[in-house]
């Protein structure tokens, strides 16, 4: 994907687009990989890198959904695993069977959870991974050597997929521009194209240059994730919000916390919510958290107290507990909750397709697709291109990607290593990054097409310079571009390399 190559498509002012997508997040790249496989003329704007938003901050998990059985939704959960399989299968090497364990503490668990990952396994029918098993207390410490011993009597075993979000978004990037999509990254929607009441593109504007421009498509479909609402807004000053916001976030630890290759689920910590402890890439992750009334952001800011209480928790399940100055890094997102209203003001509000995401379309025909999750992606692009279609008077042809295989970066040539903690290479994945995978700025390579930031903050920033200077020889920089990027990446991280005993996070 060339960026100038994309540019001048999407500027083109004679062109006239099928399906314009807004949005390059797991939604945005699922909708257009669909609509240009079934040979739509499609386009994606974003206003900041692909997968900048909610897509990059995810648990990394492609699962069914273990949580969805005990509130007895049996439909989402078949949906979800019937998913990952397609995406085991679509993306091998992107997403991977990774074992997980659900430590028993009383002696009704292990009977409980694994009467209830039975029934995962058997929801998941011909694309299960693996089969539930119940090890006992000794064959779970050989798993996860840090977890807490006191009290453990086994536990129950299952199997769910792991990925990385930026990576395979940029797969799904790379895929849909191989079969004819137009994807530009920083350019923004400032607003809506009418023609006699109806949607009928968008008014962009890139980031760096301020360049304006309008692209105009026969149907719009917005897949802006927490930002829905606004775009709601720009086709219908009076639109109903159809999204709710809800912060989650990860730490990152030394791997050494859990021990070993299999992941720790904790389906009910004391305050009822799920805690995950997962090897990345030879880290550890610790989270989630559930945090509402936070203020919408592309980039939002871990609160102290929620740091404080996955530290706290992480204390309740391992021996040795990491401390506020074992965080290697710190990660926030927030999840677009689709919350329909009830009674539509100027937007008919259609059919909820699972209970994970919903499908709009306005009277002037803008069509949003919201809710939902990762795993989940490729059937939500799939329903908003058979919706665009309808509103748009697309010729009906079906949808592609149940089986498309997604093309794969090639494999990192291990030289010039970032830094001995990062397992990144200077040569190949910058070049590849800038040239390749339209990285424009210091951070789209930091924590996108590298996950350095993701992985250690302080042997991102050791790096960055160099990555910097590295950027600037390829895009035609000069030295003020380096410091400025230098400047703003440092102060997007939370424990900044400083490694303190505790991070700076804000609590506003
Ligand atoms: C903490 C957390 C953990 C999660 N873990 C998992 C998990 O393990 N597995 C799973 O399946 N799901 C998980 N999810 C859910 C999943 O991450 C989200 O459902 C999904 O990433 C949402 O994708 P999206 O494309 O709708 O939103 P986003 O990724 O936010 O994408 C929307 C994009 O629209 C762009 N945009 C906004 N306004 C404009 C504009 N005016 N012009 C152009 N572009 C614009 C934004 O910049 C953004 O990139 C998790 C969510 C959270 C918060």
């Amino acid at each position: 994907m060339n960026r100038e190559e994309q540019l001048r498509r999407l500027s083109d002012p004679s062109a006239l687009w099928d399906i314009l997508v807004i949005g390059g997040g797991a939604t945005g790249l699922a909708t257009a990989l669909d609509a240009a496989t079934r040979g739509y003329r499609t386009a994606l704007v974003e206003q900041a890198d692909f997968c900048e938003g909610t897509s990059s901050k995810s648990t990394k998990l492609i699962h069914g959904g273990v949580r969805y059985l005990r509130n007895g939704e049996i439909g989402l959960v078949r949906e979800s695993l019937r998913e990952r399989g397609r995406l085991l299968r679509n993306a091998p090497g992107l997403v991977e069977p990774m074992p997980f364990v659900v430590p028993a503490y009383r002696f009704y668990e292990r009977f409980f959870y694994g009467t209830g990952l039975a029934l995962y396994d058997r929801l998941a029918g011909d694309l299960g991974i693996g089969r539930t098993e119940h090890p006992g207390r000794s064959a779970v410490l050989e798993r996860l050597p840090n977890l807490r011993r006191r009290g453990l009597r086994g536990g129950t075993l299952y199997w769910d997929g792991q990925f990385d979000d930026a990576a395979l978004a940029l797969a799904m990037a790379r895929t849909a521009a191989s079969q004819g999509a137009a994807l530009l990254n920083h350019a923004r929607v400032v607003g809506l194209v009418k023609e006699g009441g109806r949607v009928k593109g968008a008014e962009v504007r890139t980031r760096f240059d301020g360049r304006e421009f309008p692209v105009r498509a026969k149907v719009v479909v917005n897949a802006t994730g927490v930002f829905t609402d606004e775009i709601r807004n720009f086709d219908d000053g009076q639109a109903a919000p159809v999204v709710r916001v809800s912060q989650g976030i990860h730490l990152v630890l030394e791997r050494r916390f859990l021990g070993g290759d299999t992941a720790a689920m904790i389906p009910k910590t004391e305050d009822g919510r799920v805690l995950f402890l997962i090897p990345w890439k030879n880290r550890l992750l610790l989270g989630t958290t559930d945090t509402d009334g936070v203020e919408t952001a592309l980039n939002p800011r871990p609160l102290a107290e929620e740091i404080d209480y996955l530290v706290r928790h992480a204390a309740l399940y391992l021996e040795e507990a990491p401390s506020h100055g074992d965080i290697r890094a710190v990660f926030a997102g927030l999840r677009p909750l689709a919350s329909p209203p009830k009674t539509g003001a100027g937007s008919r509000s259609t059919a909820s397709l699972s209970r994970s995401h919903c499908l709009f379309t306005s009277d002037s025909g803008l069509v949003t697709m919201t809710g939902g999750k990762w795993t989940t992606c490729r059937q939500m692009g799939q329903d908003a291109v058979d919706r665009a279609a309808e509103v748009g008077g697309l010729e009906v042809r079906p949808s592609g990607t149940a089986d498309l295989s997604l093309l794969v970066p090639p494999v990192s040539v291990p030289v010039d290593p970032l830094d001995p903690e990062l397992p990144f290479y200077g040569g190949s994945d910058i070049d590849r990054a800038v040239r390749e995978d339209m990285a424009l700025t210091l951070d789209d390579v930091m924590s996108r097409r590298t996950r350095a930031s993701f992985l250690d903050e302080a042997a991102a920033v050791r790096c960055a310079p160099a990555v910097a200077a590295r950027m600037a020889e390829l895009l035609g920089k000069d030295s003020d571009w380096i410091r400025d990027e230098l400047e703003s990446f440092s102060a997007s991280l939370v424990v900044g390399g400083r490694t303190p005993d505790a991070p700076r996070a804000t609590s506003d």
